[in-house]
This record gives structure tokens, sequence and C-alpha cells, in this order.
């Protein structure tokens, strides 16, 4: 039997990815449920394409059109975050690939994983946010949570047959963005086309930027200490502009394992879908033999400032990561509305981070709360 697979953001660059996986293997996989947030066009297209029996469209005013379109092809058609919740904690799907973008991703994330769920996570918002609820309800429920991040997903690979407890540290590469090398005075003017224009990754626009900023990794490093319960000092990060290591782990033998391939997110994609199958496919392959090398070097987290932030909010914990996340959703929309500029971003972010309360041990209710005043505060500063 196939697997059915619900993909939450179907629309997005990880989604039609996803979809581009179930398509290549239509005996392994088939689409149960495709969701998306405003692109009703591509959402029906889809759907017409790989006829799920659920689509969910979170914009509500769109439900009619979609219904229209859907409802003769024998489409169930929901509408709003309460169905994308109801949907994940439901039992029509086998593998939930979360690839909604940002913290609106949290809710159906955490409501599959309340039931025990296999989830592919590429919404690493998700455990910046609420690392600490959802991993507690992973352990509680025996859901599987595989990473899609390609990063975490290089990690999860290097740790299979391994014991989480032989782990010293675990090093996430970064390819460093469009903007690796220049200084203050370069980012000063840089506009977003620039910015939007990432060396080795095709992604959709906000993971451009927060990887032009390097708060991509930032997240990413907040992301890691939850998946593999490993202290921020055991985090490190490398820049490595070839995107070829997709991430290493050194064991406390002094042994490294790392896990290579093109820059490809199908691959760890696949591989969450699959898991713990290993599958074939003809995606282009990395050989060695053309590469002369791959080059490594430090972070410049003077110039590149959201790094150190978010190494910050990951030592402090609480609701400080709820905290940056939030203050870069809005910063991040702003600078792509050309409301503010480059640097601005990290000023507004940290602005942030001394006005609202700090909470040690926040519930989920404060990690809402906490989200929606930082929203409301980081807006003010853009007015401003
Ligand atoms: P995109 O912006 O390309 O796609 C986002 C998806 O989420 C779209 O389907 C969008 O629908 C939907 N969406 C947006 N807002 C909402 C909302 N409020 N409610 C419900 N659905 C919503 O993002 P990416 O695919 O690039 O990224 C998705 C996630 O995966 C992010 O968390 C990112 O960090 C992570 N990730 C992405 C990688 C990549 O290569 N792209 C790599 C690693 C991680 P619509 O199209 O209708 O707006």
């Amino acid at each position: 039997m196939p697997k059915s697979i619900a993909i939450y953001g179907s629309t997005g660059s990880i989604g039609t990815q996803a979809l581009d996986v179930i398509e290549q293997h239509p005996d392994l996989f088939v689409a149960e449920v495709l969701t998306a947030n405003n692109n009703e066009k591509l959402l029906i297209e889809q759907c017409k394409k790989f006829k799920p029996n659920i689509a969910i469209i979170a914009n509500e005013e769109k439900y009619d059109a979609v219904n229209a379109a859907l409802a003769p092809e024998g489409i169930k058609v929901f509408a709003g975050e309460k169905s994308l919740i109801e949907v994940a904690a439901g039992d029509t799907y086998d593998v939930l690939i979360a690839a909604i973008v940002g913290y609106a991703g949290l809710s159906s994330t955490l409501a599959a994983v309340e039931q025990g769920k296999t989830v592919g996570l590429a919404n690493k918002e998700t455990l910046v946010v609420a690392g600490d609820i959802v991993m507690a309800e992973v352990a509680r429920k025996g859901a599987n949570l595989i990473p899609v991040d390609s990063e975490h997903s290089a990690i999860f690979q290097c740790l299979v047959g391994e014991n989480p407890a032989d782990v010293s540290k675990v090093i996430l590469t970064a390819s460093g963005g469009p903007f690796r090398g220049k200084k203050p005075n370069f980012l000063v003017n840089v506009k977003k086309s620039h910015a939007l224009q990432h060396p080795n990754w095709e992604m959709g626009a906000k993971i451009t930027i927060d990887s032009a900023s390097l708060m991509n990794k930032g997240l990413e490093m907040i992301e890691a200490k939850w998946l593999f319960n490993v202290k921020p000092e055991q985090i490190d990060v490398v820049v490595h502009p070839q995107s070829i290591i997709h991430s290493l782990v050194e064991f406390i033998d002094g042994s490294q394992k790392a896990q290579l391939g093109l820059p490809d997110m199908k691959l760890p994609i696949q591989y969450a879908m699959a898991y713990p199958q290993r599958i074939s496919n003809d995606f282009p392959r990395f050989d060695i033999k053309k590469f002369e090398s791959l080059t490594f070097e430090k972070p410049d987290i003077k110039t590149f400032r959201n790094l150190a932030l978010a190494k910050d909010v990951m030592v402090k914990g609480g609701n400080a990561p709820c905290v940056l996340n939030a203050a870069n959703e809005i910063v991040v929309e702003a600078f792509l509305n050309n409301s503010i500029g480059f640097l601005e971003m990290s000023d507004k972010i940290e602005a942030c981070l001394e006005k609202i309360k700090f909470i040690d041990v926040p519930t989920l209710q404060d990690y809402k709360d906490t989200d929606k005043e930082t929203r409301a505060y980081c807006s003010t500063l853009i007015k401003n």
C-alpha cells in the first residue's frame, strides 16, 4: 500500500517539491491532503492533478472558489486554521509534511504530534517557538518527527545506528547566502532583489531572506537543540559555500560523520516521507571527483548579528526564541515591502527582545500571547 501524504503548504517551495517526489513514486506515495493559504489557483491545479481526498484553504474568503472547483471532482474542501488542525489530528493520512511557513505552522504540526503521527518537519519555526512543548508531546505520544531541513536531515542520517549519548557536537553548515564576506557599509544599501538571489537554493521568500541575514542558521541552531536534545555549547556553525556537506556530527571519541549531496531539497523530503526506507531516484548526484575543493570558514557574527541574537535566545530559553521568531517574521515582511533596510532587521529584533517580558517556563498560551505582543510591538517600530 502506498503511504498517504498530507502536504501542509503544498503550494510553497517545499510543498511543490514534495509533490514532485510523490509524482516520481506513485507506487510508494499518494497525496491525501493538500493545503494553501492564498494561492487558490495553484491549489486547485494541484488537486486536479493529484486527486487528494481533502483540500484546505487557510484563507476562509477563498473557500467558495476552491469548493466550486473541487467539489465536482469529489474532493472535500475545508477552510481556516481550525480545519488545518482538525485534519492534522485525524487519521486520514500516514505522514504529514509540515511545510507551512512561519509561526502559522505551529498549531497544525502540534495537533499531528499530539496524535502520535509521523511528521516530516520543514517548518522549523514550530521548534523555535515551542520546542519544549512539541518535543514533550513527541515523547509522550510516541510521534515520529523526521527533519526535512537539509542540515537536520543530515544530522538525523548521521545518527542512525548511533547512541545519542555518544554525540559530543553537531556542526551545522551554512552557505553564507548571497552576502557572504560583505560588510555593513555594503549591506546598508542592499535591496530585496539582491537578497532574494540565493547562490545555491531556490526557496520561499521568507527563508531566502533569513538565509541572507543568517537568521536561518540561528533558527536552525534552536531547531537542532530540540530535535537532537543537545546543549547550546554542543552546537557549532561553519560556513561552507558549496552546500555539499549538509552538516556533521562529532562523537565522544573524536570521530566525525557527515552527510553529503548536491543541494536539492527533494532528497531530504523523500527521506522523511520514506523513512525508515531509502528509495532510489533519478536526482542528479554529487561526484566527488568533479569538486576540487570544499571550503569552510567561520561565520561573521559581528556583521550578521542575527546569528548572535539567535544564539543568545537559545541559551536564555523561555519565551525569548518566540520573541525572536515573531519579530523576525515582522521585519522580514517589512524588508520585503521595502519598509526597512537590511541591517535594521537586527536592530528591531533586538529592541523586541529588550521590550517583551521574559517568561522562564511558558505555557502554550504564553507562547501565543508572546507571539501576538511581539508582532504588535515590532510593527510600531516599523511605522515610527
Ligand atoms: P513558501 O513561502 O514557499 O511556502 C509556504 C507555504 O505555506 C505555502 O503553501 C503557503 O500558502 C503556506 N502558508 C503561508 N502562510 C500560511 C498561513 N498563515 N496558513 C496556512 N498556510 C500558510 O515557504 P517554503 O516552502 O520555502 O518554506 C516552508 C517551511 O519550510 C519554512 O518553515 C521554511 O523555513 C522551511 N524550509 C524550507 C526550505 C526550502 O528549501 N524552501 C528548506 C528548509 C526548510 P500560499 O502559497 O497559498 O501562500
